[in-house]
C-alpha cells in the first residue's frame, strides 16, 4: 500500500523558513514566517505570557485530559474578545463555542462542519489568500470557488467584485474572509464595506466564514473586530476561527477557537453538539496549556494590555532616508503584520540570495521581522535591488 502514497503538495513557506533558518551570515534579516521577533531576531515572549506562566505555575493544574470541546472559562472569555461582552448573539445563546488547535485547527474543523452537514456547499474564496486556506476546504471535500480580492493597481480590496461573487454564488454558500490584517496583503475591508458586505450576505441568504488570525495587531482589539461585529450584528449565520498564536505570541501551544453563531438559540445547542463530535473522532481533546495562559491573561484587566511594535513607519523612514525610487506609503496605511512590496519575483529572489534578506516571490514581508538593528540593513538591499 504505501508504495502508492504520493509526496505531498510543496509549501513554499516551509522551504523558505528551511533555507532562513540555516542562513548564520550575520546579515541575516528574515522576513518570511509571520512570528514576532526581538531585536536579535529571535522568538519574543509577551511580558504578560511570562507573568501568566508564574501564575499557572503556582496554580500546579496537572495534565489531566481536557474536555472535548474545551475549556468553558477561556472560551467564554475569547467569544467576548471577538464579538464584545454586550453582543446579542452571545448574550441569547446562540453562539457555540469549541476549543481548536490554534486558527488553522479552527479553519479545518469549520470545513469539516460545512462539508459533513451539506456536502455540495460551494466556498468562495478571494485570492491572494492564506496559503492554507483554499488546501484546507478542499481537503474537507468541498468546492471551492476563487475570486480576485485585490485590485492590484489600485492595492484595495475589490469590494466590487466581492459584491458580485456573493449575488451570484448558489444561496448557501460560504464565503471566507479574515477578520483584519488580511495575510497576505495587508489591505482590510473598511467598516463601511463590512456593513454594505453585510446587507448583501443576509439578503443572497449567503454563511460568512471569518478567519481572525490577528485581532489587537492592527488597530485594537475591538477595532479589528469591527467586521466580524458588524455580520453579528445583522443576524447572520457566520462561523469565526479565532487564533491565539499572533497575538499572544504562543505559536506552537496551538491556541484558538472556533465560535459558530446559529439564528436560533435551539440550533446552536446541536451545532455544539456535532463540534463535539467531529472532534472525538479527529484530535479527541485541544491542547491545554496555551488556553491556561490566555485564560489568566483574559480574566485579569491589568494584564490585558497587548504589545504592538510601530515597524512599519520606521521601514518607510529609511526608505525615504535612502532615496528608494517609488510609493511607498502604503506602507503605513495598511495594518497588521505583513505587507506584500511591490517587487518582482527576480528582485526577491536577489534579496534571498545576495542580501541574506528572505522573503518570499510575492514580496509579502513580516514588518515584524524587522527591528532597529536590522532595518538598515534591510532598506540597502531593497534600495540596490530597486535602484
Ligand atoms: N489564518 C491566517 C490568515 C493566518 O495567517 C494564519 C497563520 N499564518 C492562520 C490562520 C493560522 O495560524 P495558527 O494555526 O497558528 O493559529
Amino acid at each position: 500500500m504505501l508504495e502508492l502514497v504520493q509526496q505531498g503538495a510543496p509549501d513554499p513557506m516551509f522551504t523558505l523558513k528551511k533555507i532562513a533558518d540555516a542562513d548564520n551570515d550575520p546579515r541575516k534579516v528574515d522576513l518570511g514566517v509571520g512570528v514576532y521577533r526581538n531585536e536579535d531576531g529571535r522568538y519574543q515572549e509577551l511580558e504578560v505570557v511570562r507573568r501568566a506562566k508564574k501564575i499557572l505555575d503556582g496554580l500546579d493544574l496537572g495534565h489531566d485530559y481536557a474536555s472535548t470541546t474545551g475549556d468553558e472559562e477561556f472560551l467564554r472569555l475569547g467569544a467576548a474578545v471577538l464579538f464584545g461582552e454586550n453582543c446579542e448573539a452571545l448574550i441569547s445563546g446562540r453562539v457555540s463555542s469549541v476549543q481548536t488547535i490554534s486558527g488553522t485547527g479552527a479553519n479545518s474543523l469549520g470545513a469539516s462542519l460545512i462539508a459533513s452537514t451539506v456536502p455540495s456547499t460551494k466556498v468562495y474564496i478571494g485570492l491572494p489568500t492564506w496559503g492554507n486556506h483554499v488546501p484546507i476546504f478542499q481537503h474537507a471535500g468541498l468546492e471551492v470557488v476563487t475570486y480576485d480580492y485585490l485590485d492590484s493597481t489600485r492595492h484595495a480590496v475589490d469590494f466590487e467584485n466581492l459584491l458580485d461573487n456573493v449575488r451570484e454564488a448558489p444561496l448557501g454558500s460560504v464565503f471566507v474572509l479574515q477578520g483584519c490584517c488580511h495575510n497576505p496583503t495587508g489591505v482590510d475591508l473598511s467598516p463601511q464595506q463590512w456593513g454594505e458586505l453585510a446587507q448583501e450576505l443576509s439578503t443572497y441568504n449567503q454563511v460568512a466564514f471569518i478567519d481572525i488570525a490577528y485581532q489587537g495587531l492592527g488597530d485594537g482589539l475591538a477595532e479589528d473586530a469591527t467586521g466580524l461585529r458588524t455580520l453579528a450584528d445583522a443576524g447572520l449565520e457566520m462561523l469565526v476561527c479565532q487564533s491565539f498564536s499572533k497575538n499572544f505570541a504562543l505559536y506552537g501551544e496551538r491556541c484558538g477557537a472556533l465560535h459558530v453563531v446559529s439564528q436560533k438559540s435551539w440550533l446552536a445547542e446541536i451545532v455544539k453538539d456535532q463540534l463535539r463530535s467531529i472532534i472525538r473522532k479527529t484530535y479527541s481533546s485541544s491542547p491545554a496549556y496555551g488556553s491556561r495562559l490566555v485564560k489568566i491573561v483574559l480574566s485579569d484587566q491589568s494584564l490585558r494590555t497587548l504589545w504592538l511594535k510601530k515597524n512599519r513607519q520606521n521601514l518607510l523612514s529609511h526608505i525615504d532616508a535612502h532615496h528608494i525610487p517609488g510609493d511607498w506609503s502604503y506602507l503605513v496605511s495598511e495594518r497588521g503584520l505583513f505587507s506584500c512590496l511591490q517587487l518582482t519575483p527576480a528582485q526577491c529572489r536577489t534579496l534571498v540570495d545576495h542580501h541574506h534578506v528572505h522573503l518570499p516571490e510575492n514580496g509579502r514581508i513580516n514588518i515584524a521581522g524587522l527591528s532597529e538593528e536590522n532595518i538598515e540593513r534591510a532598506a540597502k538591499a531593497l534600495k540596490s535591488v530597486v535602484c
